[in-house]
C-alpha cells in the first residue's frame, strides 16, 4: 500500500464518491480533509482512524498549505496510511499537485484517486452539459481568483473571449464584474449565455442564468455567494430544457430526523432522494442489555413456541445477534410461525431468510391481534422479542384472546448523547432555517423535548417550522407538549411519512 492517497471527494453529492476512494477511506489510519469535502464520507472511516480537518473557507485557512504538506509527510513517515481528501478532483484547482511534489521530495509514496470535479458535475446537475455537438466542442477550466488589480493577467482574455469553447470559472463570484467585463472588452458577445451554479450537486444547489453583460448584476440581486461556478457559453441555453436536479420536490428543504442513528438510514435516503437536506438529531440510542442470559435461555427452548412475533427492525437485529452467539442461524426458527408488525420489520426478516407468515396491513394493535387470531394464534405459545420498555397493548390483547405470551427484551433504548449537533440545531431553528422536525415514535418526541425546550421552538411552529409525526400515538405525545402535528400520513410507515412531507413541502412552495 502507498503511504499517501490524494483522494477526490467529488462535488458534494455523497453518491459521487468513487468506489476506490471509498475503499481507501475504509482502510486509512489518518484522514485529512478540506472544507468543501462532504462530511458524510467520514462515516466510512474506521472508528480508530485519526481524522484531521485542515479546511479552507474562502481566505480563512485553518492550516496554511505548507503546514498541510508537513502534516502529510509527518504522518506518512510514521508509517500511516494517509487519505488526503479534497473537494472535487484533487488536481483541479485543488493544490493536489503541490502536495504530491512535497511528498515526492520527502521520499514518500503517493497515489492519486481522481474525483468528480464540481466543474463537470455542478453544471450537469443544473442542466448544462459542457460540450454539445451544436454549441461547444471544447471546454476551458479557469481560475476566477485572480487579483483584478494585478497589471499582468495570467489569462489570455483575448483567446478566451474569441473561442467557441465553454468557459468554466472556479472561485469567481467575487470577481464576477471583472471576469464578465474582461471577456466583453476582449470581444466576446455581451449576449453570450452565462450561468452560476452554487453548491452544485448538494441539497442546497441553486443556479441562475443571464446574458454575460448582466450576470454580475443578477448575481448581486439574487445574493449569490461562493462557492459557485460560472459557466459561459452557448451550452448554457440547454439549462432550460435539460435542468432536472432543481426540480426535486424537496430541494433545499431542511428536515430534522430524530430517529436513532442505526434506524435512520432508510428515512434519510428517501428524503435525500427527494432533494431534502437532512439534519440528523438522533434522540434515541439503541443499546445492548447488560445481560443476555434470559435471551439465551429462550433461544435454547425455541422449539416450544408456536409463534415468534417481531415488532421492530431492532428486535430482529438483536435477536439474530443472540442466535449467532448461540451458534445458531435462521434454521433455529424452523417450524415456528413468524409475524412481522410492519413492512420494514418484514424486510429485515427476509434479509435473514425468513418469509413472515403474517404482516398486518395496518399497525393498530386491534388489527394485529385480529389478524393473528384468524391465523389460529389463540391457545398457542408466542415469543415476543422486543425492546425492554415498550407498549403493553399487544401482549395484553393477545393474552386476553387466550394466547400464552412471553415478552423477551433483546435490546433497550436510551437517551442519545448529543455533541455539537445540539448547538447547531438550536442555531438553525432560531435562524428559521429548519422547515420540518420529524417524530417517528413517542420516545423521539419525549427525548427531543428533553433536549430542546418546547418554548424555544414554539415561536416558529406553524409558520417557518412544521412538525411531522408518523402516526396518531406519536401525535398524541406531541400534543402533551402543546403542539399539533402539521404532517401526519394515513399509513404509519416511514415511506408514507416521507411522501406526506413531500406533499406538504410542495403545497407550501406553491403558495
Ligand atoms: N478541486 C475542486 C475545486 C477546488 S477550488 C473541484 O475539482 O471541484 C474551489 C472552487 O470550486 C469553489 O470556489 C467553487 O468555484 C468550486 N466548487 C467546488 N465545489 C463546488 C460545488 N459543489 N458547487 C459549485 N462550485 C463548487
Amino acid at each position: 500500500m502507498a503511504c499517501v492517497y490524494l483522494l477526490g471527494a467529488g462535488p458534494g453529492d455523497p453518491g459521487l464518491l468513487t468506489l476506490k476512494a471509498k475503499r481507501i477511506l475504509e482502510t486509512a489510519d489518518v484522514v485529512v480533509y478540506d472544507y468543501l469535502a462532504n462530511k458524510a464520507f467520514l462515516n466510512f472511516c474506521r472508528p480508530e482512524a485519526e481524522i484531521l480537518y485542515v479546511g479552507k473557507k474562502g481566505g480563512d485557512h485553518t492550516l496554511p498549505q505548507d503546514k498541510i504538506n508537513d502534516l502529510l509527510v509527518e504522518k506518512a513517515k510514521a508509517g500511516k496510511v494517509v487519505a488526503r481528501l479534497k473537494g472535487g478532483d484533487p488536481y483541479v484547482f485543488g493544490r493536489g499537485a503541490e502536495e504530491a511534489e512535497e511528498l515526492l521530495e520527502a521520499g514518500m509514496d503517493f497515489e492519486v484517486v481522481p474525483g468528480v470535479t464540481s466543474a463537470v458535475a455542478g453544471p450537469a446537475y443544473a442542466g448544462i452539459p459542457l460540450t454539445h455537438r451544436k454549441y461547444a466542442s471544447s471546454v476551458s477550466f479557469i481560475t476566477g481568483h485572480e487579483d483584478p488589480d494585478k497589471p499582468e493577467s495570467a489569462h489570455n482574455w483575448q483567446a478566451l473571449a474569441a473561442g467557441t469553447s465553454t468557459l468554466v470559472f472556479f472561485m469567481g463570484v467575487k470577481n464576477l464584474p471583472h471576469i464578465s467585463s474582461s471577456l466583453i472588452a476582449n470581444g466576446m458577445d455581451p449576449e453570450t449565455p452565462a450561468a452560476l451554479v452554487r453548491w452544485g450537486t448538494t441539497c442546497e444547489q441553486t443556479s441562475l442564468a443571464a446574458p454575460l453583460h448582466a450576470i454580475a448584476e443578477e448575481a448581486q440581486k439574487q445574493g449569490m455567494r461562493p462557492p459557485a461556478l460560472l459557466v459561459v457559453g452557448q451550452v448554457v441555453r440547454l439549462r432550460e430544457t435539460l435542468g432536472w436536479f432543481e426540480k426535486k420536490p424537496m430541494l433545499g428543504c431542511r428536515v430534522v430526523v430524530t430517529r436513532a442513528r442505526e434506524q435512520a438510514s432508510s428515512f434519510l435516503s428517501l428524503l435525500e432522494e427527494k432533494g431534502a437536506c437532512c439534519l440528523q438529531f438522533p434522540t434515541i440510542a439503541i443499546e445492548a442489555l447488560p445481560d443476555y442470559g434470559e435471551v439465551q435461555e429462550a433461544i435454547g427452548t425455541l422449539a416450544e413456541y408456536d409463534w415468534l412475533i417481531f415488532t421492530s427492525v431492532n428486535g430482529v437485529i438483536w435477536f439474530w445477534k443472540e442466535l449467532q452467539r448461540a451458534g445458531l442461524d435462521s434454521r433455529a426458527l424452523g417450524g415456528r410461525q413468524v409475524a412481522a408488525i410492519g413492512p420494514a420489520t418484514a424486510d429485515k426478516l427476509r434479509e435473514k431468510g425468513i418469509e413472515p407468515d403474517f404482516v398486518p396491513e395496518k399497525y393498530v394493535a386491534e388489527h394485529v391481534v385480529e389478524g393473528l387470531l384468524a391465523r389460529g394464534v389463540a391457545g398457542k405459545k408466542v415469543l415476543l422479542p422486543r425492546a425492554e420498555v415498550a407498549r403493553e397493548v399487544l401482549p395484553r390483547q393477545l393474552r386476553e384472546a387466550g394466547t400464552e405470551v412471553r415478552v423477551l427484551p433483546v435490546y433497550r433504548t436510551g437517551l442519545a448523547q448529543q455533541g455539537e449537533e445540539e448547538a447547531q440545531l438550536l442555531e438553525d431553528l432560531q435562524a428559521g432555517k429548519v422547515q420540518y422536525v420529524t417524530f417517528t415514535s413517542s420516545s423521539t418526541v419525549e427525548n427531543f423535548f428533553s433536549r430542546i425546550p418546547a418554548e424555544t421552538i414554539a415561536p416558529y411552529v406553524g409558520t417557518s417550522l412544521r412538525l411531522a409525526c408518523i402516526g396518531p400515538i406519536t401525535a398524541n405525545t406531541l400534543q402533551q407538549y402543546g403542539f399539533t402535528a402539521q404532517v401526519e400520513p394515513e399509513e404509519y410507515t416511514i415511506p408514507a411519512l416521507a411522501q406526506a412531507l413531500e406533499e406538504d413541502c410542495l403545497h407550501f412552495r406553491g403558495q
